[in-house]
């Protein structure tokens, strides 16, 4: 297929576009839930869209069904400080996340948990520049 083809193709069929989307995102936390680091299952609104969230990466996480399940349409933040497996650094990684600043974001998550592992490959190439900073 002609690389141009497939800009066609996401053109023509949203589905297919929100499909890489969706495992894009997945792929930022190596599969693994913002909130509580079980595997995710699902995208999970910070902001709900009740309230107006939007579906874009930074308003989306990677979330495991129970967490996105119970978090319902409260928002993230507020329902995340309630919860047992409550981790200030991973409350910072959502606030990252929802600034846009993934790579900063995956680095808490790292923090927060030591074998967490990204496969997300552009954020490992500038470890070094972000560690200088
Ligand atoms: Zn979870």
């Amino acid at each position: 297929m002609h690389i141009n083809d497939a800009v066609f193709l996401e053109d023509l069929c949203p589905k297919f576009r929100l499909r890489q989307w969706r495992k894009s995102i997945h792929r930022f936390t190596g599969k693994s839930c913002i909130y509580c680091g079980k595997p995710s299952e699902s995208i999970d609104h910070v902001l709900p869209r009740s309230q107006g969230g939007l579906s874009t990466t930074e308003n989306c996480v990677p979330a495991c069904l129970s967490c996105n399940g119970d978090k319902s349409d409260e928002n993230a933040l507020y329902w995340y400080r309630r919860q047992k497996f409550y981790d200030p650094r991973r409350a910072m990684a959502i606030r990252a996340w929802l600034e846009g600043d993934l790579r900063l974001a995956l680095r808490l998550l790292q923090w927060a948990n030591p074998d967490f592992k990204t496969n997300y490959k552009n954020y490992d190439k500038d470890e070094s520049k972000f560690k200088a900073a």
